[in-house]
């Protein structure tokens, strides 16, 4: 199968969106943006053996491609609205392609987002997506706003897939949900759109909580408090932290995909009404404040954050 017949077979599908002027198949595609919006553009690229065990299915690596993308467009208040695809393969495999795009396709229509071009070519498994977003402008929620006194916050339970991870790699029989969080993190699209106006910063959490929320207080010239024990953990991992006195999963495990986010105490009242809408669970873990520092109170082994290289 040639390059253009395996797009045409695989990657070609109408998009509903009247933004897409000019879709796949020509030598680039064409988009327009309605007044009032500025573009946000973000990439990711996955690697067999890397960012996902080798043994891993089409359907879940694709699931995650798009996701990881999907949740940079949430850490900043955006809505996604187009990407585009660079695959490699090893080989030219008809059933794994089409698990691949189904998944893909799936995902892509549950958030209304266009696959708009890509590429292919033949080597190691990876996969590269190239997310834009749409954003109302002066409306992103950026890294670099957190002030002294705002209160830090996570949605849902941090360390999940971390800890799912863990169990794979000491052949444990994965706990089901954080296994589920591990391949099928769920964008927290809605809430990073209803955080716009309300939060001052917001990083979704990839590399883990400590190196995400330490880019925060980076870029905002701040320190932080946070208190162990605020941090919401599902059940097996509390079970897990309390048996191992261990807390490096929790700080330090990335891939959950949830976002942290700091508020001015003027807009704390707003988040119970968001967090019922979004439906997603809402906590606070800590203070801005001063130091320059992070601190951590209450845990002990903290471990090493996840470095890239
Ligand atoms: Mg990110």
């Amino acid at each position: 199968m040639q390059e253009f017949d395996l797009i045409r077979e695989y990657f070609t599908w109408s998009s509903d969106q009247s933004s897409v002027v000019l879709g796949v198949g020509d030598d680039g595609a064409i988009c327009s943006v309605e007044p009032g919006y500025g573009l946000v553009t973000s990439i990711d690229t996955l690697i067999a053996g890397v960012h996902f065990p080798e043994s891993t299915g089409a359907t879940d690596i694709a699931y995650k491609a798009l996701a990881v993308n999907l949740s940079d467009m949430a850490a900043m208040g955006a809505l996604p609205k187009y990407f585009t695809l660079a695959l490699t393969l090893p080989e030219m495999d008809p059933s794994w392609l089409q698990n691949f795009s189904q998944s893909l396709k799936q995902l892509s229509e549950q958030f209304g987002v266009s696959l708009i071009g890509g590429d292919t070519t033949r080597g190691s498994l990876s996969i590269t997506i190239s997310i834009i977003g749409w954003i109302e402008h002066s409306e992103a929620l950026r890294r670099s706003g957190a002030k002294i006194g705002d209160g830090i916050y996570v949605s849902n339970t941090i360390g999940d897939a971390a800890f799912s991870l863990w169990q794979l790699q000491n052949n444990d029989i994965p706990d089901s949900d954080c296994f589920a969080k591990l391949n099928r993190p769920m964008p927290q699209v809605e809430l990073g759109r209803s955080l716009r106006g309300v939060a001052s910063a917001c990083i979704d959490i990839s590399d883990g909580l400590v190196q995400d929320l330490s880019h925060i207080l980076k870029a905002s010239q701040v320190g932080a408090r946070v208190e162990a024990e605020q941090i919401p953990l599902t059940k097996v991992l509390t079970d897990h932290v309390t048996k191992q006195s261990d807390w490096s999963l929790v700080l330090n495990g990335g891939d959950d995909y949830e976002l942290c986010f700091t508020v001015p105490e003027k807009n704390q009242e707003m988040l119970g009404d968001i967090s019922k809408r979004c439906d997603v669970k809402i906590t606070q873990i800590g203070v801005i404040c001063e130091s320059g520092v992070l601190e951590i109170v209450g845990a002990k082994n903290i471990g090493k954050s996840y470095q890239h290289f």
